[in-house]
């Protein structure tokens, strides 16, 4: 479409609609930006009902904003384009693409693949749902640079023609059924991912997750599977070919060693020799607050996965260690279930040092599991286990609950953690 004068809306001033907003303004459009929350920006206008049934050429919504709000239903219904950010970034991005959508470990694996090739020797930049958005990514992007990007279902919603060389969908778990309401929609989201592509290009597809199944029926490119299956006698198998031993693996759990697989898919697709892929894998460091390695203080190893915020997140944190294990749970509430830890936690813990609001919901459903420590702040909660704990143990923040009652996200949860690990040393 010929952006020169044209009238966009563009909903959400986060990251990605500001980009989005930057890249329409250079190109000639007349953009007005638009948020629920007041910003300090030229041309702004807030949120409104209103605001819709204006003479729009496009709407740009973020991947935040819900399409089904009815403003948005009424522009459509008048023939107005709504188009997210990623779609309409297409034919402005140069070179192949990656694209790696799923409920988990996405980001874990966008990481290991831009690491890979990276130390491979292979051009690639990386950014979608981590880093920098798709849309600003085409300033950068090159025909013989590969595009790594982790898409989300929100960005993938209203994808129709973004085209896709490698298309990787980890996984399809209960999530966000907030907003796409049937597990059937969300997975429709992600299945945006295939549809674009040709019979050139590939789909790596989790064998063992029913709803990733389904996803090859949607591609005209060819289905590379990976699964538990290729996680056997001590190693991570690439069909018949042995990639590396679990041990030399440096991100614990069968979870990372999934995401370590569709990674190695990825990268032998983009070129990458099996060697290759295997060395740089031994050199990765996970991505900061996931299962993150912080120190070891008088032979106790202490792991911050700030990043867990649900129960099914602390589970995968919990199954990664064999036993001998202090850890931290709680925080603000999600309306959760934590009776599912009791079996782990009487098999792998020492003991379970409650924080914040959760805690005495969290002591309830756990009551005669485990040992119980209400520690209420953080700081307190390592400082027990310092004393406590014995050579060869670990303490493990992998919290299960939001971080809003004490701390402002996840990333500052985190950060408190290893500040408070570092004053130990
Ligand atoms: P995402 O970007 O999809 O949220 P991350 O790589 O940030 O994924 O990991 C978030 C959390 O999800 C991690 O802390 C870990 O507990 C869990 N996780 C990571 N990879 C997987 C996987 N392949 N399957 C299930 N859970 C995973």
């Amino acid at each position: 479409m010929n952006l020169l004068g044209a009238r966009v809306l563009v909903l959400g001033m986060e990251k990605s609609g500001r980009a989005a907003a930057e890249f329409l303004l250079a190109r000639g459009a007349v953009v007005t930006p638009a948020d629920m929350k007041a910003q300090d920006l030229p041309g702004f206008c807030l949120q409104s009902e209103e605001l819709f049934d204006e003479a729009w050429d496009l709407i740009v919504p973020s991947p935040g904003v819900p399409l089904d709000l009815p403003g948005l239903q009424r522009a459509r219904g008048r023939g107005v384009p709504v188009v997210g950010e990623v779609e309409f970034s297409a034919p402005y991005l140069k070179g192949p693409v990656i694209g790696i959508t799923g409920s988990n470990g996405k980001t874990t694996t966008t990481s290991l693949v831009g690491h890979i090739l990276r130390n491979a020797g292979i051009p690639a930049q990386l950014g979608g749902n981590l880093g920098t958005p798709v849309m600003a990514l085409t300033e950068t992007s090159r025909d013989d640079q590969w595009n790594v990007l982790e898409l989300s279902s929100f960005q993938l919603e209203t994808v129709q023609t973004f085209h896709v060389d490698i298309a990787v969908c980890l996984n399809v778990t209960q999530n966000h059924l907030d907003r796409h309401y049937t597990m059937e929609a969300y997975a429709a989201a992600k299945g945006n991912l295939f549809r674009a592509q040709t019979a050139a290009d590939h789909a790596i597809l989790n064998a063992d997750n029913e709803w990733c199944r389904g996803l090859a029926a949607l591609t005209a490119g060819t289905p590379v599977w990976f699964g538990t299956g290729d996680i056997r006698d001590g190693a991570v198998w690439l069909g018949a070919q042995r990639l590396m031993g679990l041990a030399e693996i440096p991100i614990p759990g069968q979870h990372n060693a999934e995401n370590v697989l569709a990674a190695a898919h990825i990268c032998h697709l983009a070129g990458a020799s099996l060697g290759q892929i295997a060395a740089a894998v031994r050199t990765f460091q996970a991505v900061e607050h996931r299962l993150e390695f912080v120190a070891e203080v008088r032979g106790v190893r202490y792991f911050n996965d700030s990043k867990a915020t649900s129960v099914d997140a602390a589970t995968k944190a919990l199954d990664s260690f064999a036993g001998g294990l202090w850890v931290i749970l709680g925080g603000k509430d999600k309306g959760s279930d934590y009776m599912v830890l009791r079996e782990r936690l009487t098999a792998r813990a020492r003991a379970v040092l409650l924080i914040g609001a959760a805690s005495e919901k969290i002591a309830e459903h756990l009551e005669g599991s485990v040992r119980l420590e209400r520690c209420e702040t953080l700081e307190r909660a390592v400082l027990l286990a310092h004393a406590e704990a014995l050579a060869g143990d670990t303490v493990l923040l992998a919290p299960a609950c939001a971080s809003y009652d004490q701390f402002q996200s996840y990333e500052h949860r985190g950060r408190a953690f290893k500040e408070i690990v570092g004053r130990l040393a």
